[in-house]
C-alpha cells in the first residue's frame, strides 16, 4: 500500500525528508509540496515526477491527492498547518518545535482530543536512534538500578547566519529535553540555566549554555549545549543509575593509531549522526499513516518540549530557577513518558 505524501517547506530539512520519502521508507510517495518561496517549491518539484506544487500549505493539506502531511516549514508557521490537518483528518508529521508558544500547543492537544484520536508525531527522531533504544533497553531491564541523574551533551560544529540569541534552547536543547523524558519516563517540574564564559566565535548567540532540569521523579537532567565547537557534531549521553551507568558509545568505525596518538571520526553534522534515526522516524509514520493512525512522540511531548525552552529562555534571563508548569494531560497521551509509572495526571 502506498501513502500519498505533501511536503509544507521544502527548505534544508524539507528536501531531506523528501529524497527520504522516496527513497528509503517504504510505502511513501511525495505527490505535492509547497514552500512560501514558490520558485523554491516547483526547482524541489522538478526533481520528481507527477508532483502538484501548491502556493499556500492549507490548500495542499485539503488536495484529495493527499493522505498525509509533512510540515517542515519555519517553527512559527507550525501550529497553524498542524491545526489544519486535524481538521482535515489527515495524519500529520510535525518537524519541532510543535509550535513556538504554549497556547498553540494547547490548541493542537485540545485539536486532536476533539477528532477522538491522535493524528500528530512530532519529529523528536532520537527516539528511533538504536543507540538512545539500546539505552532506554538498559534503565528498562532494571541493570543499573533507578535512574538518578541524565547527563546530555549536544555540541554543533557551527550553525547557521538566521541561528541566534535563545536558539541553543529553543532548536538545539529542545531534542536533549525530549530524549531526556524518554530516558527517565519522567516530567520535568523546574529548570535552571546558566551561561559561561562565551565561545569567542559565538557572535549574540549564548554558546555555551548549561541546563538543569528537575524531573518529577527528583532526577536531574543536565545539558550541555554548544552550538560553535569546530570539531564536529558530538552527542553524549550517559544515565547514571543508582548502581551502574549507560553512555552512549562512540561511533567511529575505526580507531587510527598513529604518531603518538588514536583517534576516531566525530560525525560532521546531524543528517549522517541521525540517519538511521530519521529513516527510523519515517517508517513509523508511514507505516502508521497507511493504518489512518499515527505512532512516536506526540503532539504532548511537542507541548511539554515547547513549555519547557520556553521556561529555559525565562531561566537564561532571570538567572533563577523557573518552575516548569504542564496543563492537566488528556487521556488521549497515557502512552507518553512519565504517564505509564505514575498515570495519567
Ligand atoms: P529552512 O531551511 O529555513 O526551511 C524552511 C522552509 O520553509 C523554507 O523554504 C521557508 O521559506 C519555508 N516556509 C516558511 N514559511 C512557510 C509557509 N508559511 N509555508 C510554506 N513554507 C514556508 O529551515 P530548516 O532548517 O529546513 O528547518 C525547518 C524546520 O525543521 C524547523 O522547524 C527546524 O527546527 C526543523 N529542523 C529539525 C531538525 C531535526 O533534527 N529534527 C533539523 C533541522 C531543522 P523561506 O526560507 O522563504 O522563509
Amino acid at each position: 500500500m502506498t501513502v500519498n505524501v505533501g511536503v509544507i517547506g521544502v527548505g534544508m530539512i524539507g528536501q531531506e525528508h523528501i529524497r527520504r520519502l522516496m527513497t528509503t521508507v517504504p510505502g511513501a510517495k511525495v505527490v505535492a509540496v509547497s514552500d512560501v518561496d514558490e520558485a523554491r517549491a516547483r526547482e524541489a518539484a522538478s526533481f520528481l515526477s507527477g508532483i502538484q506544487v501548491y502556493a499556500l500549505g492549507e490548500d495542499l493539506i485539503l488536495a484529495r491527492e493527499v493522505e498525509a502531511v509533512i510540515v517542515a516549514s519555519w517553527g512559527p508557521t507550525h501550529a497553524a498547518f498542524v491545526l489544519a490537518a486535524i481538521k482535515a483528518g489527515k495524519p500529520v508529521f510535525c518537524e519541532k518545535p510543535l509550535a513556538t508558544t504554549e497556547a498553540d500547543c494547547s490548541a493542537i492537544l485540545d485539536a486532536e482530543a476533539a477528532f477522538g484520536r491522535r493524528l500528530v508525531q512530532v519529529g523528536f527522531m532520537r527516539r528511533f536512534d538504536p543507540q538512545y533504544l539500546a539505552m532506554k533497553e538498559t534503565i528498562r531491564s532494571g541493570a543499573i538500578g533507578a535512574p538518578l541523574i541524565f547527563q546530555s551533551g549536544h555540541r554543533n560544529a557551527s550553525v547557521p547566519a538566521h541561528y541566534t540569541g535563545d536558539m541553543a534552547l529553543t532548536d538545539t536543547a529542545v531534542h536533549d529535553i525530549d530524549i531526556g523524558r524518554f530516558l527517565l519516563d519522567d516530567e520535568p517540574v523546574a529548570i535552571t540555566v546558566r551561561a559561561p564564559r562565551r565561545n569567542s566565535r559565538a557572535g549574540d548567540v549564548a554558546d555555551p549554555l548549561m541546563t538543569l532540569i528537575d524531573m518529577r521523579s527528583g532526577a536531574l537532567v543536565s545539558i550541555e549545549t554548544s552550538v560553535h565547537i569546530a570539531y564536529g557534531y558530538d552527542i553524549r549521553g550517559e544515565v547514571i543509575g543508582e548502581s551502574g551507568t549507560v553512555s552512549l558509545a562512540d561511533r567511529s568505525e575505526v580507531v587510527v593509531r598513529t604518531n603518538g596518538a588514536f583517534m576516531g571520526r566525530v560525525p560532521p553534522d546531524w543528517r549522517e549522526r541521525f540517519a538511521p534515526a530519521f529513516d527510523g522516524e519515517f517508517r513509523a509514520f508511514i507505516a502508521a499513516a497507511g493504518e489512518g493512525r499515527v505512532a512516536g512522540p506526540s503532539a504532548w511531548d511537542g507541548y511539554v518540549a515547547t513549555v519547557t525552552t520556553l521556561a529555559g529562555v525565562k531561566a537564561l534571563k532571570t538567572g533563577k530557577r523557573e518552575t516548569i508548569k504542564l496543563r492537566h494531560r488528556p487521556a488521549l497521551y497515557v502512552s507518553s513518558p512519565g504517564a505509564s509509572a505514575r498515570g495519567v495526571d
